[in-house]
C-alpha cells in the first residue's frame, strides 16, 4: 500500500482496528466508521469513496487471512458484514479463542441447532444447559451460563428472549458455512433464489416441495403467489424458531419414492437385529437434545472431534436403521 504515513492510511488502520474489535457489523455501521475514521485521521472523506476504501482494506486482511464477507441478516434483512476468518479449518477462530471443553460445548452448540427438528434451526436454553452436562467431564450450569454469555457477546450466537432460544447470528452463518455444509449435509437448506443458508425463512407448505427461501428472498422469488418450484399456490410454513414444535420433518427425509422403498426394506432386516436400539430410539424421540445428537446423520470424521465424540458416532451409527424407520412414517 502506498504512503503507509498518509492520513488515509491512518484512517484505513483506524477502520481495521474498529472492525476487530467488533468482528460484525451492519453495512451502514461500516459507512459511518468510514466517516469518523476519516475525520479522526483528517483524512480526505467522500461518501462516493467507500467503495474504494472498503476493498483496501479488504486487501490488506486477505493477506492476514481475514476476510470481510456480506450477507443479509435473516432477522433484521439488513446488509451485514462479518469479519471471518480464510486460513485453517472455519473453526480455527473458535480454537483459538476457547479452551479445549469450551470448544467440545460449543461443538455440540453448532450441531444441535443446526439439525433441531423441524427445521428449527435453534435450541431452548434449558436443552442448551444440558449439552454442557454431557460433556466428558461435565461442565457446570454456571461455567455453560457465562460461555453461552461470552458466544451472544461476541456475536457468534443470537439469544432470542421471546422464544428462549438460541440461533445462529449472521457472523456464524458466515463463518462456519463450509463446516455446517461439511459435516451435516443432510440439514443444509439453501435459499432457492440467492443459494445462501436458510436458518430462518419461509418453506413451501406443500409436502414434499424443497422450496426454501429467506424472508428478503420472498418478492424477488415468488410470483403470482405461487410456489417458483412445485406451482402450488404460495402459502408458506416458517423455518426457524417459529417452527419448532411443528412436526416438521428435518430435509434428510424427504427422499425419492423409490429411494425410501429400497431403505426401508434394509431397516426391517436391520431393525430386527437392533431391536433394542430401535425401541429405545422411538421412545426418546420426540423430546432430547441428546437424542438429537445421537441421530445424526453421518459422521464425517472431523479432525475436531476426538475419542469421546467417536464413540458417540459409533451410537449415530447404530441408530441409523431405527432412524430412517421412525422417520419414514
Ligand atoms: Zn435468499
Ligand atoms: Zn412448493
Amino acid at each position: 500500500m502506498p504512503n503507509e504515513g498518509s492520513p488515509t492510511a491512518l484512517a484505513r488502520r483506524a477502520y481495521l482496528q474498529a472492525i476487530l474489535s467488533r468482528r460484525s457489523l451492519t453495512e451502514s455501521q461500516s459507512k459511518h466508521l468510514h466517516r469518523s475514521a476519516c475525520k479522526v485521521t483528517r483524512a480526505p472523506y467522500s461518501e462516493d469513496e467507500y467503495g474504494e476504501f472498503f476493498d483496501q482494506v479488504s486487501n490488506s486482511l486477505s493477506k492476514v487471512g481475514l476476510e470481510i464477507r456480506r450477507l443479509i441478516d435473516q432477522e433484521t434483512n439488513v446488509a451485514t458484514l462479518a469479519l471471518i476468518n480464510t486460513k485453517g479449518d472455519e473453526m480455527a477462530q473458535m480454537a483459538t479463542n476457547y479452551s479445549a471443553s469450551e470448544l467440545a460445548f460449543i461443538k455440540r452448540l453448532i450441531q444441535a441447532i443446526f439439525t433441531a427438528e423441524d427445521e428449527a434451526y435453534s435450541l431452548t436454553s434449558i436443552n442448551a444447559l444440558r449439552l454442557g452436562g454431557e460433556l466428558k467431564p461435565p461442565m457446570s450450569k454456571r461455567t455453560c451460563e457465562k460461555l453461552l454469555e461470552n458466544l451472544v457477546s461476541k456475536s457468534w450466537f443470537s439469544y432470542s428472549a421471546s422464544s428462549g432460544r438460541y440461533k445462529f447470528s449472521t457472523r456464524s452463518i458466515l463463518e462456519l458455512e463450509g463446516y455446517l455444509r461439511n459435516e451435516f449435509p443432510d440439514f443444509v437448506l439453501e435459499c432457492y433464489h440467492c443459494k445462501n443458508l436458510v436458518t430462518k425463512g419461509l418453506a413451501c407448505a406443500k409436502p414434499n416441495c424443497k422450496l426454501r427461501l429467506h424472508l428478503h428472498c420472498q418478492r424477488a422469488s415468488i410470483q403470482s403467489d405461487r410456489c417458483s418450484l412445485c406451482k402450488s399456490s404460495w402459502r408458506p410454513l416458517p423455518v426457524g424458531e417459529e417452527s419448532a414444535g411443528s412436526g416438521r420433518k428435518p430435509k434428510r427425509t424427504r427422499r425419492r419414492a423409490s429411494e425410501e422403498e429400497e431403505e426401508e426394506a434394509d431397516e426391517l432386516e436391520q431393525g430386527e437385529e437392533n431391536g433394542v436400539d430401535f425401541a429405545r430410539d422411538r421412545l426418546e424421540e420426540p423430546t432430547s437434545t441428546s437424542t438429537d445428537l445421537k441421530r445424526r446423520p453421518d459422521s464425517r470424521g472431523s479432525s475436531l472431534d476426538a475419542g469421546a465424540e467417536e464413540a458417540e458416532a459409533g451410537a449415530a451409527k447404530r441408530f441409523r436403521p431405527s432412524e430412517r424407520a421412525s422417520s419414514s412414517t
